[in-house]
């Protein structure tokens, strides 16, 4: 076959959800909540579907949810972006960044990206021939050798995908991380992706800091978010790319090829729902109490989990359980003790073996007391 990703079988998301359905085990793997969304968001869907709202939505998205972006962007970041010519509305995040790299990368182009990525990145960049430059940074605290970043760059180094708050290490990348990248790009032809779906799940008081804040990031940047992640909706496949007005026109030429345009009632009750901030101010709060008290329940087990600055998900080392490689100790634990999670080294290209699993908490009280009750009989 001349096919384009022959070896390329199931993601691991699929394969441990499958895994979990099949043994009737707590699902801690695949990242989505077990809980609904708000139902008043539910009721404006309805209504404007209702209304009629249910034909093809303008290429570049609802000029209505344009605009509410652009405005809840300025409130949170301080940075304006143009509806009209910087935002446009993606069919999730997932969307964003493949389209974002269909942009940029041409055949031969590298691509840094930093290990463990998240799993779409590696097989998108083949996809348009891009060259995946990983750089491997290892637990427990993930920081990046920016000198080996350095010496990786070359003429053919196209694009950098930074991920922040980071799938699946939890952590935040820090004003000096941004600094150096600065520093690193300044006399180079590469743009960045930055995917910052997680941007409002930060705990402790950290502080989310995005691509847009430093210019020269900015004006090189594609900057990526998703709704499934701000309102519960993973389901729902809506969110949305920002740009500099030049990359963004021509991330649009392809935009219009792949989807054309994004579900139109759910683009409008979004819209309308992102006129109250307070439903994402409070996901920070929200999610660090899943965070705490998992935190305190794995304290009563032998799995020892590392610092979670963000995200939904966090890491738990299994040294002192099993000596089985990562995914071999997830589906053997999801077989015989019934709860799912997802081994590390699947977000690595090279064989990896850190004895870690990340756990997703978006998960209601009493699954994660379930959970917790099984996790605490593992010895
Ligand atoms: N990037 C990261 C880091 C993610 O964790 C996810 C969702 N798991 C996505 C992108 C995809 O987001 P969406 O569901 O909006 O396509
Ligand atoms: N992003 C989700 C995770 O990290 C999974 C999404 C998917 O299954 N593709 O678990």
């Amino acid at each position: 076959l001349m096919t384009k990703l022959p070896d390329t079988g199931i993601s691991i998301f699929t394969h441990m959800s499958q895994l979990a359905v099949r043994h009737g085990a707590i699902n801690l793997s695949q990242g989505f909540p077990d809980f609904d969304c708000s139902p008043r968001l539910v009721a404006l869907v309805a209504q404007y579907m209702r209304q009629g709202y249910n034909q093809y939505a303008p290429m570049t998205g609802v000029a209505g949810l344009r605009e509410r972006i652009s405005a809840k962007v300025e409130a949170t970041a301080g940075i304006y972006y143009h509806p009209e010519t910087e935002i446009t509305v993606t069919a999730g995040a997932t969307q964003a960044l493949f389209t974002a790299m269909a942009t940029v990368i041409h055949p031969g182009d590298e691509v840094i990206l930093f290990e463990p990525a998240y799993d779409a990145y590696a097989p998108s960049v083949r996809v348009f021939g891009g060259i995946p430059k990983p750089v491997a940074l290892n637990a427990p605290d993930f920081a990046i050798d920016w000198e080996a970043v350095t010496h990786l760059m070359s003429p053919k180094t196209r694009l950098i995908i930074v991920n922040s708050p980071n799938n699946p290490t939890a952590r935040v990348l820090s004003d000096t991380d941004y600094r150096r990248l600065v520093e690193i790009l300044r006399d180079n032809d590469c743009y960045v992706l930055s995917d910052e779906v997680y941007e409002h799940m930060v705990y402790d008081g950290v502080q989310h800091r995005s691509a847009m804040h430093y210019a020269g990031l900015r004006e090189r940047a594609f900057v990526v978010a998703s709704f499934g992640k701000l309102y519960h909706t993973t389901g729902w496949k809506v969110g949305y790319c920002l740009a500099p007005a030049a990359l963004m026109a021509e991330f649009r030429k392809i935009h219009q090829f792949n989807v054309f345009s994004v579900n139109t009632p759910v683009q409008h009750a979004l819209a309308e729902f992102l006129n109250d901030p307070e439903e994402y101010l409070e996901l920070g709060a929200f999610f660090q109490e899943k965070r705490d008290f998992m935190l305190e329940a794995l304290s009563g087990t032998r799995f020892r989990a590392l610092p979670c600055q963000g995200t939904y998900f966090l890491l738990a080392d299994y040294t002192a359980i099993s000596a089985l490689p990562e995914r071999l100790f997830c589906e053997a634990l999801t077989e015989q003790r019934g709860v799912a999670m997802i081994p590390v080294s699947s977000f690595y290209s090279e064989e990896t073996n850190q004895q870690l699993v990340r756990i997703c908490f978006a998960k209601q009280r009493q699954t994660l007391e379930q959970a917790a009750d099984r996790l605490a009989l593992v010895s």
